[in-house]
């Protein structure tokens, strides 16, 4: 028999794994693997961090070199080659080499994973010199030679997405003074937004200005400078832009030979990863997969489940049944010096598919709090609230978020519920973790939730100023309330409630808050055991501070968030640019 022939357009994430995974499985088969640009499996997701300078090597970048892959793996790696069309009648896919002649090579069976592409949306003056996208080396390679060139000292980046913001760091980190534009009224939208404040206060902390809630209207480059015009009519000086504002599936080639694109626009595949002609499979950033808690149709483009699917390909194309079960969006993103994580859905995306759920705000420790370099962090995990199954969680925190998010991800994949949560035995000693770790106290809260244990109000469910119904206390300390607390609140704290019993109505309903939720929860149990109707706000001042700026008496993030615009707006740019 013939050995099998197999063709992958792409040689990245899912391209070189597949490559890899067929050439394990089958020593005979003829593979080729196809590469538009100049590198194959380069480090996609560190490349922020070349332009930033923490990777300081660029040859870091290359993972794997055509002559190393097709050492190890005598897979043909044909760099420079743009397969342009497939005819699917022939079983051939036409391809421009280097050398601009367009050739063409029979398949038996092809596999398809060309990524996604940048999207660039259609402005005035938004292919100028000193506007960039950010997808590739070469990419990368242009960014760099613009930065060493003019020394920029002002950056737009349009977009406050995981790319945005690794680059807005980056770019930082280079002695550039950065500006975030979002158009949504928060960075990170795959998080909540009580929960992307946290990062915003850490962007403007670290001297990043942020216009959300506003979109660019137009680029202008007047005298070598480059402006930013923004749909308030704010205008924003820059030396150049970075332009973050998502990918699409590149499904070019799927659509022109006819295979059915799904209805986010990704390639539509089954579970083996076969899209509607049998003989071609398709991987990664182009395609649509299914989310995996609500069992919608999705396009989430991320190096690990493209990884994964090359290999699932490669097992159906020599024969294995395996099977993608579906993406949970599992991602973690540094911002300077706070990881930001999230796992399954969101709370918009479970309104919005009219899942029944609830949700806690915990903030606990990351290891033992007596070991040095303890730091909370704000975790906020979501579920059913019939049968407790984890449904989604999002972690920010400075240590220890990896770890939690890693967890919690196996459980949501595994279908555990909070309570499972509770029984989980996971290492501990102080340098690492706590006797009760965060993934625990998460089972441990979220439980006492469902049992009724302990009602919760959630931070935005808390219409103020205050009903006459319901009366608000914030049991933290005295010197805690004095730096800040919520408008119209009374302050008892926690060790001094029970002697202060007095000066709370039974015929209200109270509401207790601390910092993050720990002493209202013990507040709560005092209360309701004497009978008062006492309900506990989920994530505590924390986070109703964060969301609601203007209605917490006390220190305002905004005023930050003001200084910063007006200082990135009046200090002047570098000279004048090389076109
Ligand atoms: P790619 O890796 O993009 O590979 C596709 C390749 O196909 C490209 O090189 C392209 O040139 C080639 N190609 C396309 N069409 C053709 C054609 N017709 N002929 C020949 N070749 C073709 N994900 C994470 O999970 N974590 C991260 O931290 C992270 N950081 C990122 C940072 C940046 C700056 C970027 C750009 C991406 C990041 N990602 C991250 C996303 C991750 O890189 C992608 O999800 C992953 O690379 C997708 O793999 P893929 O094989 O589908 O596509």
């Amino acid at each position: 028999m013939a050995p099998r022939r197999v063709l992958i357009v792409g040689g990245v994430a899912g391209g070189a794994s597949c490559a890899a995974r067929l050439r394990r499985l089958d020593e005979d088969a003829d593979i080729v693997m196809f590469e538009r640009g100049p590198h194959i499996s380069f480090a996609n997701c560190g490349l922020p961090y070349y332009i930033g300078g923490v990777i300081e090597k660029r040859s870091k970048l290359l993972v794997q070199t055509p002559e190393r892959f097709e050492g190890r793996f005598r897979v043909e790696t044909r760099t420079e080659t743009e397969v342009t069309r497939i005819d699917r009648e022939n079983r051939e896919v036409e391809f421009r080499g280097p050398d601009g002649v367009t050739s063409r090579e029979p398949y038996d069976y092809l596999v398809l994973a060309p990524g996604a592409e940048p999207i660039k949306p259609p402005l005035p003056g938004v292919d100028l010199p000193g506007i960039f996208t950010l997808r590739n080396v070469p990419d990368t390679d242009r960014i760099v030679d613009y930065v060493e060139k003019n020394a920029p000292q002002k950056a737009v980046i349009v977009g406050g997405g995981y790319i945005g913001l690794e680059m807005a760091e980056n770019l930082h980190h280079r002695g550039v003074e950065v500006a975030v534009v979002e158009m949504l009224p928060q960075v990170m939208s795959v998080m909540d937004p009580e929960m992307a404040q946290i990062l915003h206060e850490h962007l403007h902390h670290n001297e990043i200005a942020t216009w959300l809630g506003d979109a660019v209207s137009r680029f202008d480059r007047e005298n070598g400078r480059l402006s930013v015009t923004l749909e308030s009519g704010d205008r924003l000086p820059a030396d150049m832009v970075i332009l973050a504002v998502g990918v699409k599936p590149d499904v070019r080639l799927a659509r022109d030979a006819g295979l059915k694109t799904g209805e986010t626009g990704g390639i539509k595949v089954d579970e083996h990863m076969r899209t509607s002609d049998e003989r071609i499979f398709a991987v990664g950033d182009a395609v649509e997969v299914t989310d995996l808690v609500t069992g919608k149709p999705a396009v989430i483009p991320l190096a690990g489940p493209a990884t994964r699917q090359g290999r699932i390909a490669a097992d159906n194309i020599c024969g294995r049944d395996s099977t993608y079960k579906g993406t949970q969006g599992t991602a973690i993103v540094k911002v300077f010096e706070l990881a930001a994580a999230t796992t399954g859905a969101n709370e918009r995306t479970l309104k919005r598919e009219g899942i029944p759920y609830d949700e806690i705000h915990i903030h606990p420790a990351s290891h033992a709090g007596y070991y040095p370099h303890s730091f909370q962090m704000a975790v906020k995990a979501l579920f059913r609230s019939d049968d407790g199954r984890l449904l989604g969680v999002q972690i920010i925190g400075p240590s220890g978020v990896d770890k939690r998010i890693d967890v919690l991800a196996t459980a949501l994949r595994a279908g555990m519920t909070v309570f499972d949560l509770e029984d989980l035995e996971l290492a501990y000693a102080p340098p690492y973790g706590a006797a009760k770790d965060p993934v625990n106290m998460v089972g441990f809260v979220a439980s006492n939730v469902l049992k009724g244990d302990m009602k919760a109000r959630q931070w935005d469910e808390i219409d103020l100023p205050k009903e006459a119904d319901e009366v608000l206390v914030d049991v933290r300390t005295r010197r805690e309330w004095d730096r800040g607390h919520v408008e119209g609140a009374v302050n008892i704290p926690v060790d001094e409630i029970r002697e202060r019993l007095d000066e709370l109505p039974k015929d209200k309903a109270v509401i207790a808050y601390c910092a993050v939720g720990f002493r209202a929860y013990v507040a709560c149990r005092i209360l309701t055991q004497k009978g008062f109707d006492c309900s506990n706000m989920s994530g505590g001042w924390r986070s109703f501070r964060a969301v609601y700026p203007e209605k917490a008496v006390g220190a305002d993030p905004r005023d930050m968030f003001a200084e910063l615009q007006e200082k990135f707006c009046s200090t002047p740019t570098s000279e004048a640019h090389e076109e």
